[in-house]
């Protein structure tokens, strides 16, 4: 499976392939000798807007993200690497981290009640704990995912 590190300037980018279930690092705090050592290091595609650090890892290892708006580059990297497989709502969005299904008596004090009574699928990041549920915004990212194929 391919894996990828995102610059800062495309973190919205990074968020969206995390929906699709990719493995992404990022940080709005990477710099471009740190990205650089995490794609060496980790065996990550760097994607970037940044030409002279594109420059610096040439295609395969790293790919000049061209468009500014993000559905257009969700679409240069599925098409870019063929990706037409997704498993969607499997990893945190905020930390990469691929999320355990947990029951839902094991939320019950970690999710407004309103949620707990209208949901039943919850899933739980093992890292930073972040709760996740199929509710109203997840569905309106799916359609905006079939919207991007
Ligand atoms: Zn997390």
């Amino acid at each position: 499976m391919v894996q990828f590190v995102a610059d800062v300037m495309v973190g919205k980018l990074a968020r969206w392939l995390r929906v699709l279930g990719f493995d992404v690092a990022y940080s709005n705090t990477f710099e471009d000798d740190e990205i650089i050592r995490i794609g060496d290091s980790e065996n990550r595609i760097i994607l970037t807007r940044d030409v002279p650090l594109a420059a610096r890892r040439a295609w395969p290892r790293s790919l000049l993200i061209e468009s500014v708006n993000y559905k257009e580059q969700v679409r240069q990297v599925l098409r870019t690497f063929q990706l037409t497989e997704f498993n969607v709502f499997s990893r945190c969005l905020e930390c990469n981290t691929p999320l355990d299904r947990v029951d839902k008596e094991a939320v019950f004090e970690k999710v407004a009640p309103f949620i707990y009574l209208t949901h039943d699928r919850f899933a739980m990041c093992p890292s930073c704990g972040r709760v996740y549920w199929r509710g109203t915004h997840a569905e309106k990212m799916l359609a905006r995912i079939e919207m991007l194929r």
